[in-house]
Parts: C-alpha cells; sequence; structure tokens
C-alpha cells in the first residue's frame, strides 16, 4: 500500500456527489464534473487544506477548465457568478430543493 493515501469519499458523501453533479453546471446547466473547494483562507498558508466532499460545485469543462473556468481565471469567474462560498450555497439549496420534490413525487 501506498504511504499517500488520499481520504476516500464516504458513501454518503458519493450520495451527495452524484446528486449535486445531477443539477448540471451552476452557469450553463450542461453535464457538470465537480469541482471542490479549497479552504486557502487566512492563517491556512500552505498545502490547500483538504476540503471536505461536500464542498462541490457543479461545472461543465468550459466552466471548470475552458477558458472562461473557474481554474483558469478565478477572479473574473468570482466577479460574474459570485464567489466559491455563495455558489456553494446556492448548490446546496438546490439540492435541498430537489430531495423535497423526489419525496413528494
Ligand atoms: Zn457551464
Ligand atoms: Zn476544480
Amino acid at each position: 500500500m501506498g504511504s499517500r493515501v488520499k481520504r476516500k469519499s464516504t458513501k454518503v458523501e458519493k450520495i451527495w456527489m452524484d446528486k449535486v453533479a445531477q443539477l448540471g453546471c451552476f452557469v450553463c446547466q450542461r453535464p457538470a464534473n465537480l469541482h471542490h473547494i479549497r479552504n486557502n483562507g487566512k492563517g491556512n498558508i500552505g498545502m490547500g487544506r483538504r476540503s471536505s466532499h461536500y464542498e462541490v460545485i457543479p461545472l461543465c469543462y468550459e466552466h471548470h477548465q475552458g477558458n472562461t473556468g473557474i481554474h483558469l481565471d478565478k477572479i473574473n469567474f468570482e466577479k460574474k457568478y459570485g464567489t466559491e462560498k455563495e455558489i456553494l450555497k446556492a448548490v446546496l439549496l438546490q439540492v435541498k430543493v430537489q430531495e423535497c420534490r423526489s419525496s413528494i413525487i
């Protein structure tokens, strides 16, 4: 076994991640991948703190790693669509709404 074992997502986290991915890209609703938010706040310098698997945003390739993506131009991206934290809040809300709907049907 390697010594650099990454923490795997738990089953519950995986279900959550699936739900988030199913929402589609936060910006354009196209099929999405998950972007993990990194908590690199002040006093947290060095390696990006391992973030929770709950802290994910659904983004399509273009808005994730493309020319207008969050990885390439985060400053502009956050200007246009809000900060990662703001987007995360909105995503959490959307998943909750979806959960309510599906429990009614
Ligand atoms: Zn998109
Ligand atoms: Zn990402």
